[in-house]
């Protein structure tokens, strides 16, 4: 749509048609950001170019602390609203509810077969985007077009995913917790990220646990289990004292202010949370807590600042809010977004092998190439 839209207003003879699949444009925007479609984000690059295109098709924004860009009103039908007004506006046409049987280039033309009919253009511009979220339609036909026009597609896989993790989840499964976590391949820190943690019932969940995902990349030598079985995660739920003023504080308080070994890490952590710790320590709650040992404290606050879990998996594509892989970057020109391979052809959005972290990132890409191609599109035909 914003390629569209930016082709029509620099070039207005242009004759410009989005071919849809769904039954209307936008069918997943309206799921993003919760429903408030986080659009973009001013640590992202290029941030202005994507935001005068907001001004001008009519999105009022505002940025949050964190450089986060919505629609001041919060509303992702908002969003889909004034797009659909400026294609409008700039006689796009639209044909929603198609399915494209194949694509193919016939000497300068490219040719689109769809059910009954063939739509010639000069011009085609690939913005199928990737395999994640099946549900609003997206299921990655593009990279069969990409490689039917001679391109190659890197190994595609969920990312932007919660985390399917081994040990007992099903009693943790609701808490919250603020903290670190640090996702671990053969024990060794790969990635980190501060935020809030969500329990579910088989694993790691919410903005941080997404991120981390980005990081996993499976061996391909090894079987999906071994690959995964390379990765961990160590949660330190206290960053801000280290492992020994925490050590110092637990004997405080285990000889003067609490009576069992159920009530040591209250207020520290979720009381589910404090459970599986002594659980997993083979410590009794009900035991007195002037009885516990400097070895088990040690042991205590070293599972605060270190609680680990393995890795069974990332959840499929329904769950995860981008793909990993796709056609890599050196097939396109990273200027005009138009292939390397076929001219004429331009390739955008998360077709490509681009993944950004949470936080606006991935549909500022999506935009920004937009509106790099369509304006690339509008000074090729003039
Ligand atoms: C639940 C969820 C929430 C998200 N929230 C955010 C967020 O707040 N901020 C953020 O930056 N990113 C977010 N993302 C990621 C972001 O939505 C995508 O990275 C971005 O939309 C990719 O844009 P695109 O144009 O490349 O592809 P898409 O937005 O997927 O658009 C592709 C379009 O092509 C159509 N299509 C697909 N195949 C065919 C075909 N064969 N024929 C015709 N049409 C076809 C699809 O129906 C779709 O309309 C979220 C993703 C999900 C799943």
């Amino acid at each position: 749509m914003s390629a569209a839209i930016t082709a029509k207003e620099h070039h207005p003879e242009l004759r410009v048609c989005i071919l849809e699949k769904n039954s209307d444009l936008g069918k997943k925007l309206y799921a993003t950001g919760n429903g408030k479609c986080n659009l973009s984000n001013l640590s992202c690059k290029n941030p202005m170019d994507v935001y005068k295109f907001f001004d001008s098709i009519g999105i009022f924004t505002r940025t949050d602390e964190a450089g986060r860009l919505y629609p001041n009103s919060e509303q992702a039908a908002d969003v889909v609203a004034a797009l659909i007004n400026a294609l409008k506006r700039n006689d796009v046409e639209v044909k929603c509810g198609i399915t494209i049987l194949s694509v193919e280039k016939k000497d300068d033309t490219f040719e689109i077969q769809i059910q009954d009919d063939a739509i010639r253009c000069r011009n085609l511009l690939l913005s199928t985007g990737g395999k994640a979220g099946p549900q609003y339609g997206n299921l990655g036909e593009g990279y069969a077009y990409a490689k039917a026009l001679g391109h190659s597609v890197d190994r595609t896989y969920p990312v932007l995913s919660p985390l399917e993790c081994r040990g007992d989840f099903v009693s943790l499964k609701g808490i919250r917790s603020k903290g670190r976590i640090c996702l671990m391949q053969d024990d060794r820190p790969i990635a980190t990220e501060d935020g809030e943690i969500q329990f579910s019932e088989d694993g790691l969940s919410g903005i941080c646990v997404f991120n981390l995902s980005r990081f996993i990349r499976l061996n391909p030598k090894k079987s999906t289990a071994d690959a995964f079985a390379e990765y961990s995660i160590s949660i330190d739920f206290v960053p801000h004292q280290d492992q020994r003023e925490l050590e110092n504080y637990l004997m405080r308080r285990a000889s003067r202010t609490v009576s069992e070994a159920g009530q040591l890490l209250t207020t520290i952590v979720h009381k589910r949370l404090g459970e599986d710790i002594l659980k997993r320590l083979s410590i009794e709650p009900k035991s007195s807590a002037s009885s516990l040992t400097m070895n088990d404290v040690e042991n205590i606050a070293g599972l605060l600042k270190n609680w680990r879990c393995g890795i069974q998996g990332v959840k499929g594509w329904k769950k995860a809010q981008c793909t990993g892989g796709g056609v890599p970057f050196d097939e396109i020109d990273e200027e005009s977004y138009e292939s390397r391979i076929v001219s004429g052809l331009y390739i955008v959005g998360e077709l490509l092998d681009y993944d950004g972290p949470s936080g606006g990132y991935n549909l500022h890409f999506a935009w920004e190439s937009g509106i790099r191609a369509g304006k690339a599109i509008a000074n090729d035909q003039v």
